[in-house]
């Protein structure tokens, strides 16, 4: 029986976790750097311990001094979070040679979907539609050409140690792809000391729609429906809703099946997300999954009642699902923003610094995610999401009107956020319509005056 906890990550999803553990009786120890020693996770859990200075590199990315914490503690578990180590197979490996438990799935697992072009031949096995592309990764740029050519262009070269939206180039024709290849390789080796690149058709105008699973480790596998990612800068999701106001009953059956299968085929266990791009005519297409749990994963909570955190950690004590697939009912409509310290008038770089006066929204439907306070001082050295705000009625509509009411009294002084532009969002006709592809943010900031979003 897992009874203590190790917390490897910093943030609210850290503070996620702690509350979790607090409603099952288990106890939590955080870890933290030293840039986050007044951070609330720390504060609230029942332990910390510091792991380092503030770098990720020599903290939060220190499987051995995690682990020596894990012991010194005496826990029988760690969970990951998102980031960090929550996908890397060695880390789960070592906890588990330690007789910790990782809260996730199997080294195995993480390795096989890990790699994008495994990943891609595993689903595609288990006869999950994936983008046509390259069957793995390609270096020769001739090779590339005469395979971009077959596909069709506009094609997407991506890196095949990519991850968050970045080692991504899109290439037109012969001539683009040539420049592109060489800036797509190269970038990808600077920032994943992995250079390889794999190209597949670039869909245009897509959706990305994304299915939560849940696995037990007794073969049973479910999925929680959908959620609608296609409200993205950069291709780094800015908001996510359920359901999605694109799909019909039947696509999301289709979907789930898929999901589900693609999960049985890695042998999957606890919670993880397959995520798809979806084309205008309802065709979709597999691009990769997470083998963790994801920022969005509370849109699902709302939407369908279930505690995706206690899930995980149920499911790693070796407990088996207690609903079948059947059991899942969907009675809400939910959407998350997300809240970033960054500063819009200057392209969205972070804007970190001390929050003067912070009042988070309440009220009906309203739930809000987030490590922020009054007086804390953001650290320069992490993501620049602070919060998380997740919004839910019996409709849509309410959502949205519930999430700009929300907004509106979100207070976060002394640092520029991403509120007014969430604002924004929420009361434009094209996203208040569920029109929303991926290309939806470009557009908007074509065509919206930036005093709107720059306050
Ligand atoms: P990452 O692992 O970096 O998150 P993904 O493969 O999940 O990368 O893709 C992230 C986003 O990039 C997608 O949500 C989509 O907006 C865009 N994208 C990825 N592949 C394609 C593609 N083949 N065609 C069009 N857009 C794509």
């Amino acid at each position: 029986m897992i009874q203590k906890i190790l917390i490897a990550n910093r943030g609210e999803i850290a503070l996620r976790i702690v509350r979790a553990c607090r409603e099952l009786g288990i106890k939590s120890l955080a870890v933290y750097s030293e840039a986050d020693a007044q951070s609330l996770h720390v504060q609230l859990a029942d332990e910390a311990i510091c792991i380092g200075p503030a770098k990720s590199a020599d903290s939060y990315l220190r499987a051995d001094r995690i682990i020596a914490a894990a012991e010194l503690a005496d826990v029988d578990a760690i969970h990951p979070g998102y980031g960090f180590l929550s996908e890397n197979a060695k880390f789960a490996e070592q906890c588990e040679s330690c007789n910790i438990k990782f809260i996730g799935p199997s080294a195995n697992a993480i390795r096989m979907m890990g790699d994008k072009a495994v990943a891609k031949d595993t689903v595609k096995k288990a006869g999950v539609p994936i983008v046509p592309g390259s069957d793995g990764p390609i270096d020769k740029e001739a090779d590339a050409v005469k395979l971009a050519r077959k596909i069709g262009y506009p094609v997407i070269i991506k890196a095949v140690a990519g991850g968050g939206g970045r080692g991504m180039r899109i290439a037109h024709n012969d001539i683009s792809f040539a420049k592109e290849f060489h800036v797509a390789r190269n970038e990808a080796e600077k920032a994943f000391g992995n250079g390889a690149v794999y190209i597949e058709k670039y869909i245009e105008k897509p959706r990305h729609i994304e299915f939560q699973i849940l696995a037990d480790s007794h073969g049973k596998v479910i999925h929680l429906g959908e959620r609608d990612c296609s409200v993205q800068r950069r291709h780094q999701k800015l908001i996510e809703e359920s359901p999605s106001p694109f799909l019909t009953p039947d696509l999301r059956k289709r979907m789930g099946k898929a999901s589900v299968k693609a999960a049985e085929a890695c042998n999957y266990e606890g919670a993880g997300t397959i995520e798809y791009l979806v084309d205008a005519q309802g065709n979709f297409y597999f691009i990769e999954m997470n083998t963790r749990i994801q920022v969005e994963h509370p849109v699902t909570e709302e939407v369908t009642g279930i505690d995706l955190i206690k899930q995980q950690i149920k499911i790693a004590n070796g407990e088996r699902l207690e609903f079948d697939q059947s059991d899942i009912t969907f009675t809400k409509h939910a959407i998350e923003c997300r809240i970033n310290a960054e500063d819009p008038a200057r392209n969205f770089i972070p804007s970190p610094g001390t929050i003067g006066l912070y009042y988070a929204p309440g009220g009906h439907g309203v739930r809000v995610d987030s490590h922020a306070y009054s007086g804390y001082a953001i650290p320069p050295y992490y993501d620049s999401m602070i919060g998380k705000l997740i919004c839910y009625g019996s409709t849509r509509k309410i959502a949205l009107e519930r999430a700009y009411r929300a907004l509106s009294e979100y207070l976060i002084g002394g640092v520029k956020t991403t509120i007014p532009l969430q604002k924004a969002i929420m009361s434009d006709p094209t996203f208040m319509e569920g029109k929303a592809t991926t290309a939806y943010m470009e557009d908007f900031f074509a065509r919206t005056p930036s005093d709107l979003f720059n306050t």
